[in-house]
């Protein structure tokens, strides 16, 4: 019995399975990126669980299409002429090249040739898209000028990257977003940017560095925009392209389109993540906007429940992190729950062998745990699994 007990737990051991993130950063890519909010998680349970309209118009009683969901909604809150969802970011970067500018030329600058993590580096996505990538200025500087001498008869577009995991600091600067915009348009390129995370709001109101704003690209005249779902957005993994209605159609109709589609759930979750937007409550429900935004006394008061919920370590003041390709380098202020034992490592692994599993971080030989990051549903779980992992470090 018990070795048929131990061969069932190996062979149906999960290996996906939740854990609490108590690291303080609120975008952890290795932790599945953004929580998705109460409203999204309703959705996809409706949606998935059963039969839906993901292809099918009620009015006709036929095929419909799949590439409408969510569309009326980014229309409706940014004013674009078109939208369109596919599998994530990556995939919409792909797309846009290998579709509009094969065979071509397309210019971007030296500073932006960004590895993003996991092998995805915007040269190497270039070539294979079939584009000719054409390098501009310099590491620290690019001029106008250098994108206009750039620009020839072979010349489709002029692409931005965000630098969404490094910034580069001192002896720099780059043209305005508008003018290399109105410099493409006049010589008759069009202009691509990719965001990377896209925030729909301001960063800066939260004592952050400004993100890069979508709005921002489309009042700047990009006649295409992308960014990723499950990142500053909040919602599933998805790649959100807007923009140009001629351009999105010719993504629409081309074959790398239908290989690279969204699901149904992922388009439940994002059409769900989008109302909040439309109704003007992304911050309350939105669970990465609601971390980001959190009041820095609510985070203290939660760090003093733990500590008095455990009865061990303190309560410090510490920084979180934005995290998942966007704002590098930049934190908030927050309040943790400190413990100072002799090996704070071998806390941290047995903290993951815990149930659920804690993900904390060790700073200055302390382990550390962010409230920011946790949601407060989940904080008898926390104590629970700090409790039990306290009993076995200690023996
Ligand atoms: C994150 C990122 C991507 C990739 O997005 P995914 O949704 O992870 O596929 C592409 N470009 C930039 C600039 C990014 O920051």
């Amino acid at each position: 019995m018990e070795r048929i007990r131990d061969h069932l737990k190996t062979v149906l051991q999960a290996t996906l399975i939740p854990v609490i993130n108590a690291s303080g950063v609120i975008i952890h890519t290795n932790l599945g990126r953004a929580p998705l909010s109460k409203a999204a998680l309703a959705a996809v349970k409706g949606i998935g669980g059963g039969y839906s309209t993901l292809e099918f118009n009620l009015d006709t009683g036929t095929r419909g299409s799949r590439l409408l969901h969510a569309q009326s909604q980014f229309k409706q809150l940014l004013g674009v002429e078109a939208a369109l969802v596919v599998n994530n970011n990556a995939s919409a970067v792909l797309l846009a090249l290998t579709a509009l500018t094969q065979g071509r030329k397309v210019i971007i600058s030296r500073s932006q040739l960004v590895e993003i993590g996991g092998g995805f580096r915007i040269p190497e996505v270039l070539r294979h898209s079939g584009t000719e990538l054409v390098e501009v200025g310099t590491t620290n500087k690019v001029h106008l000028f250098d994108y206009e001498n750039a620009f020839s008869s072979e010349t489709a577009a002029v692409m931005r990257a965000h630098t969404s995991n490094y910034s580069i600091v001192g002896f720099t600067s780059e043209p305005d977003l508008k003018d290399i915009v109105a410099s493409a348009q006049q010589a008759g390129l069009w202009f691509f940017d990719d965001l990377g995370s896209g925030a729909l709001l301001d960063t800066a109101l939260y004592g952050l560095k400004h993100e890069p704003m979508v709005q921002e690209s489309l009042a700047a005249g990009a006649d295409l925009v992308c960014f990723s779902g499950d990142k500053l957005l909040g919602g599933p993994q998805a790649g959100i392209i807007l923009g140009k209605g001629e351009l999105i159609e010719r993504l629409k109709v081309h074959p790398l389109a239908r290989a690279i589609r969204a699901d149904k759930m992922a388009l439940a979750a994002l059409t769900a993540t989008m109302d909040h937007y439309l109704k003007e409550e992304a911050l309350r429900c939105v669970p990465v906007w609601r971390m980001i935004s959190s009041e820095i006394d609510q985070i203290r008061e939660r760090a003093e429940s733990w500590h008095k919920a455990i009865k061990r370590g303190e309560v410090l003041e510490s920084r979180s992190m934005v995290g998942g390709g966007s704002l590098p380098g930049e934190t908030l202020p927050t309040w943790v729950l400190s413990l100072e034992v002799e090996h704070p490592n071998q806390m941290l692994d047995l903290l993951r062998q815990g149930s659920p599993p804690v993900i904390g971080r060790v700073e200055n030989d302390r382990v550390l745990f962010d409230p920011r990051t946790v949601d407060p549903d989940f904080d008898a779980d926390f104590i629970n699994t700090l409790e039990q992992t306290w009993r076995i470090y200690e023996n």
